[in-house]
């Protein structure tokens, strides 16, 4: 494998997080810029979230590309930015940006880049198709959004929390998508709307490692072969809902095509030069096959 070489005309690029350890964006996207000769590199930043409007201003002043964002700084980070894409604004989160010669927009790639792994691995395309949500956590409302954006019939949120659930309710019916709410308590009702999906989305924390036996309180029978199911976890990448539904027949898509193309789509947002999709891919289930849970 080629080695990275850093010198004077080197591009940088990075994650602000805290912490920044766990992530897998270094070694997918070094990984890119090494097969294809491109004289950049990418850097994780440990930003204290009390530094993060100077490290924001730092990638003005040492001329970053851009940066990814992420946990606990993809919200508070947008009063820093020049502008947002409508997506991100409607998000309320940004995971990427983009330096335009000091001016800095904030984009928000999890949504689209969980529908382009829906497209690539399972051929789904979202528009008039019923969707259901199951969280309403940032990742479920990224997918909400983008699935509305990309004309999804309708979304059933089923969350523990009502308010959460209501809150991000409400910000699709303000784009004019019909959806509705629903807690686990409502059983039947909950069944009944994973039994009547196109395509039902995992996103929970449940059932993440290290809690791998976990799983949400949805019967295995409300699935069918039509349907597409998609669990947002990556780790591990085949959760005991994705095993369960699978069981039943259905296409399953698993985590890590989101983690990937929504690191396809910065990568080629920052170098305006199409990914290398199989390199990243690769790079990334050699960091998974590397770690221990
Ligand atoms: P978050 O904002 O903290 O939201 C967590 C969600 O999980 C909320 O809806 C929460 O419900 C629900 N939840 C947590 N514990 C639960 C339990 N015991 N029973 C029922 N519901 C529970 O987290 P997030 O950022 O949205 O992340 C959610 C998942 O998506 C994580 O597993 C994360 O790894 C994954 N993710 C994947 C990607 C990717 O690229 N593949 C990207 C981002 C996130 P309440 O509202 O009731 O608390």
């Amino acid at each position: 494998m080629k080695q990275l070489q850093i010198d004077g005309r080197t591009t940088l690029c990075g994650l602000f997080g805290y912490p920044v350890e766990h992530s897998f964006s270094p070694a997918m996207h070094n990984a890119a810029f090494r097969a294809l000769n491109l004289n950049w590199a990418y850097v994780p930043f440990r930003v204290e979230p009390g530094h993060l409007p100077r490290a924001v201003e730092a990638v003005r002043c040492l001329n970053l590309a851009g940066v990814n964002v992420t946990v606990p700084h993809k919200e508070a980070v947008l009063p820093y930015l020049d502008e947002l894409t409508p997506a991100a604004k409607t998000i309320g989160a940004v995971n990427v940006i983009l330096n335009n010669n000091g001016k800095l927009t904030g984009y928000n790639t999890d949504g689209r880049g969980f529908t382009r792994a829906l497209r690539e691995e399972a051929g789904f395309i979202p528009k008039a198709k019923k969707a259901v949500i199951l969280g309403a956590g940032g990742a479920a409302k990224a997918v909400a959004v983008q699935l509305a954006l990309e004309g999804a019939a309708e979304i059933v949120i089923i969350n523990r929390t009502v308010n959460r659930g209501e809150g991000l309710a409400q910000t699709l019916a303000q784009m004019g998508a019909v959806s509705r709410v629903l807690t686990w308590e409502q059983r039947d009702q909950a069944a009944d709307a994973a039994a009547a999906a196109d395509l039902v989305v995992q996103a929970t924390n449940v059932g993440m490692y290290p809690e791998t036996n976990q799983c949400l309180p949805i019967p295995e029978e409300v699935f069918n072969s039509h349907q597409v199911v998609c669990d947002l976890i990556y780790n591990p990448v085949e959760t005991k809902f994705l095993k369960l539904a699978g069981a039943r027949g259905v296409t399953v898509v698993s985590g890590l095509g989101m983690l990937l193309y929504q690191g396809v789509l910065a990568f080629e947002l920052w170098t305006k030069t199409a990914a290398p999709v199989e390199v990243m891919k690769r790079a990334l289930n050699n960091q998974l096959g590397g770690r221990k849970g």
